[in-house]
C-alpha cells in the first residue's frame, strides 16, 4: 500500500480571512489567516492532484506549506500536475483557472485534465472557453491548456495512479457540489447535507476533510454542529475541518478538538494510505 501526501493549502472561504473592512473580525494569530480553498495531493512518484483551482492557486503553488521566508528562492513550490478535481463552478473554487498555465509551463506545455460532474465542467467552459482551445495564443503558452473529463457518480476511475470515486453532495439552495474518494481518504468541501447515496463512499476512512463554516446556521454550508452529527455517524479515524468563515476563531475553537479532530490552518500536512 503506497503513501499519499495531503496538504491543505487554503482552509478559507470565498472572502479569505482576513475579511477587509470587516474590522471586528480581524484576528492578529495567524492561524486566522485563510486563503482561499485549496488542497493536493502528492503520490510515491511525485505526481499531483489539485483540488479545484481558486483564485489563491498562484500563491498556493508558490508556497504550499505557507513556509516561505520570502528571502530564498521558495523551493516547495509546486510544479506539477497532473490532473484537477473538480468539485464544483464556485468563483473561490475554480477562478484561479488561468494560473494553471504555469504548471503546463512547468511541465514543458503538457495539458492538465480537469475531472468533475458533467454540468460543472460544462459551467467552467462556458465561463472561461480560452483556457479550453478557443481564441489566439498571443504567445506560447499565454494561456492554459486544459481539458474536461466528466465523471459519474459512485464510479472509481484511476488519475495519476489514485483510485477516485465522485459522489454527488448537497450545497444547499446552491445546488450540487462533488466529494471526492481518493483511497483512505475523502474531500467533502462545501457540503450542507450528505445525501445518504454519499454514504457508502464515506465508510471505513483514515482521513476526512470536511467543510465546515462557522457556529451560526448558514443555508449553503454545515456549521459545527452539522458537521459534528456528520463525523460521529462516520466514524472516520481522523478528520480536518476546512472551508472555515473569516469570523471563525483558532483559539476559540482548539478546546473542543480532540485527538480524532484536527482545524486545519494553511499548510496543513498529512499522509494516509491510498487503498
Ligand atoms: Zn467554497
Ligand atoms: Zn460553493
Amino acid at each position: 500500500m503506497a503513501e499519499w501526501e495531503f496538504t491543505i493549502t487554503g482552509c478559507g472561504t470565498s472572502h479569505g480571512s482576513p475579511m477587509w473592512g470587516r474590522p471586528d473580525w480581524w484576528s492578529s494569530d495567524p492561524r486566522d489567516r485563510r486563503r482561499r480553498s485549496g488542497a493536493f495531493l502528492r503520490g510515491p512518484q511525485g505526481q499531483v492532484l489539485l483540488f479545484d483551482c481558486g483564485p489563491d492557486l498562484a500563491h498556493q503553488m508558490t508556497d504550499p506549506y505557507l513556509d516561505w521566508d520570502g528571502l530564498a528562492y521558495p523551493s516547495r513550490c509546486v510544479t506539477r500536475c497532473d490532473g484537477v478535481l473538480l468539485t464544483h463552478d464556485h468563483a473561490d473554487h475554480c477562478h484561479g483557472i488561468n494560473d494553471l498555465r504555469h504548471l503546463n509551463r512547468l511541465m514543458r506545455g503538457d495539458g492538465i485534465a480537469i475531472h468533475g460532474e458533467q454540468g460543472h465542467l460544462d459551467q467552467l467552459r462556458a465561463m472561461f472557453p480560452y483556457c479550453f482551445g478557443a481564441g489566439e495564443d498571443t504567445y506560447a503558452m499565454s494561456k492554459p491548456t486544459l481539458r474536461t473529463v466528466a465523471l459519474r457518480d459512485g464510479v472509481t476511475t484511476i488519475i495519476a495512479g489514485m483510485p477516485v470515486t465522485p459522489f454527488a453532495m448537497s450545497h444547499g439552495l446552491a445546488g450540487r457540489t462533488t466529494g471526492f474518494r481518493c483511497g483512505g481518504m475523502a474531500y467533502c468541501t462545501d457540503v450542507k447535507v450528505l445525501p445518504e447515496t454519499a454514504e457508502p463512499h464515506l465508510r471505513g476512512l483514515d482521513l476526512l476533510a470536511l467543510g465546515v463554516l462557522r457556529d451560526e446556521l448558514h443555508p449553503t454550508h454545515q456549521n459545527w454542529d452539522e458537521a459534528q452529527a456528520v463525523i460521529s455517524r462516520l466514524r472516520p479515524r481522523r478528520t480536518v475541518m476546512i472551508h472555515m468563515g473569516p469570523e471563525v476563531r483558532y483559539a476559540a475553537w482548539e478546546p473542543r478538538l480532540r485527538p480524532d479532530l484536527a482545524l486545519a490552518v494553511d499548510g496543513w500536512t498529512t499522509r494516509f494510505e491510498a487503498a
